[in-house]
């Protein structure tokens, strides 16, 4: 709720933190100038002015920090411009409440957010930006991510917005949502890695060469092919990464996903069921 017109409670905290002034001072310095200016200020925007005239940076003011567990990363793209080339990100975050979508320009943050995942971020002098149906968050080269206490929010389970509540229901949101789901098949099937980026690798005449990397020594990584399952439908799925059991075959697992095409892309997996669901025949 945005605060009422004659509060600055917000306001004062951001003076108290960068200038060496009492409460009653600030108090008296937006009172002056309220006075000066009935008819055309609130106290509040009296008081971004005192603000501003002592040099405090007010951009926060109008753009609240947002804080919310990253749950998606695009690819890197670039935005040409006269002035050059910046790469930027396309990233989702969630709290409680909501699911924000959001654009990260420049090499710093998109490091940042590489190694972020799910964690807990603050997003700070953000601008808005408005595309055809919907508003992004942006984040420019000045604004600032932060990674905060993992305690800030609940795990990303607990968060409403982040769950698709079906598969069905992800296959449509054509974005990286957590879903509950079957497994009803399961195969595996080995392929040569980049031990940098996790690639496949091309095998050119005798050397393996990474899309990214160039030549690299290989590491041999698991594919693991599934059929998953839940009231809305059955899809192929595919996940790159390590499994807790020896075989999720039966079992209910939550994960994090999204859909490429009719197949399930598993990017992350929270929670596999102790028991089977199904009993295995043979
Ligand atoms: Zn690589």
């Amino acid at each position: 709720m945005p605060p009422k017109e004659d509060e600055y409670n917000d306001i004062w905290d951001l003076v108290r933190s960068s200038v060496s002034i009492s409460r009653e001072e600030f108090d008296r310095m937006v009172e002056e100038i309220y006075s000066k200016a009935r008819a055309y200020l609130t106290k509040r925007a009296a008081a971004l002015i005192v603000a501003r005239n002592l040099g405090v940076d007010t951009s926060q003011v109008a753009y609240p920090p947002i804080i919310g567990r990253l749950i998606e990363v695009g690819p890197v793209r670039t935005s040409k411009s006269p002035r050059g080339e910046t790469p930027y990100v396309l990233f989702s975050i969630v709290n409680e409440t909501d699911r924000i979508s959001c654009v990260a320009f420049g090499k710093h943050h998109i490091d940042l957010l590489k190694n972020a995942d799910d964690k807990v971020l603050m997003l700070k002098k953000y601008t808005k930006a408005k595309l055809r149906k919907y508003t992004l968050v942006k984040v420019t080269e000045d604004s600032i991510i932060e990674i905060l206490d993992d305690d800030k929010l609940p795990p990303i389970t607990d968060l409403e917005p982040a769950w698709a509540e079906s598969l069905s229901d992800l296959k449509e949101k054509r974005g990286t949502y957590l879903v509950k789901l079957l497994i009803i098949d399961e195969s595996t099937t080995e392929y040569f890695a980049c031990p940098i980026c996790g690639k496949g690798l091309e095998l050119f005449e005798s050397d393996w060469i990474c899309p990214e990397h160039g030549e690299v020594e290989p590491e041999v990584k698991k594919i693991w092919r599934y059929v998953v399952s839940d009231r809305t439908g059955t899809y192929p799925a595919v996940y790159f990464g390590e499994v807790s059991k020896s075989s999720l075959m039966n079992r209910l697992v939550i994960l994090k996903g999204y859909f490429r095409n009719d197949e399930l892309q598993i990017q992350k997996i929270y929670w596999v069921s102790e028991e089977e669901m199904i009993p295995s025949s043979g």
